[in-house]
């Protein structure tokens, strides 16, 4: 997923095309590590201009990771499908900032190349929950045996893990639910 600076610059001012795919296997995120479903599809392409150095890049990406409900673990499948205008200005002071739609991220003119990965890693957790619930009235798991309470709704356990008897106002809640 790297971008070759001599390579753009030897075709200054056309379009490179960029078509990458890769396995990420793993995104961390929220402190979790979230499963990466299918491959993570790069298409578009860059542009350098030389009076400035500025590289111009559009792309699009796919890929499709799984969350997990917070309340039922039940996996949630999120499709991954976005468009971004990236643009690298060499040794601008800031590290990034962004103009509209467009972001701006700095790189070091004497690199021979930029790692797209990362960026794109970014942009893609924007699409994803950090909070995320497999539906908004979620019943979520049986606090004392686990089982998901989606599936049982007359799901009823006459005690906890200690052999204590239910809390009858825990119970009136759960039927206010
Ligand atoms: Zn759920
Ligand atoms: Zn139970």
């Amino acid at each position: 997923m790297e971008l070759k600076l001599s390579e753009l610059k030897s075709k200054e001012g056309k379009f490179v095309s960029i078509d990458e795919r890769t396995s990420l296997d793993t995104i961390s995120f929220h402190k979790d590590e979230l499963e990466v479903a299918d491959q993570l599809i790069v298409t578009g392409g860059a542009t350098f201009t030389s009076e400035e150095g500025i590289i111009n890049v559009s792309i699009d990406f796919t890929t499709t990771v799984i969350e997990h409900c917070r309340r039922c673990l039940e996996p949630i499948e999120t499709r991954i499908d976005r468009h971004e205008e990236i643009e690298f200005r060499p040794d601008m002071e800031a590290e990034v900032e962004s103009e509209g739609d467009l972001s701006i991220y700095r790189y070091e003119s004497g690199s021979g190349t930029i790692d797209l990965l990362p960026y794109i890693i970014r942009f893609l957790k924007l699409d994803l929950e950090p909070y995320p619930l497999c539906k908004d009235d979620c019943e979520g798991l049986c606090p004392n045996c686990g089982a998901n309470l989606n599936e049982e709704e007359d799901h009823s356990c006459e005690t906890d893990e200690e052999g204590e008897a239910k809390d009858p106002r825990m119970e009136k809640l759960a039927e206010l639910l």
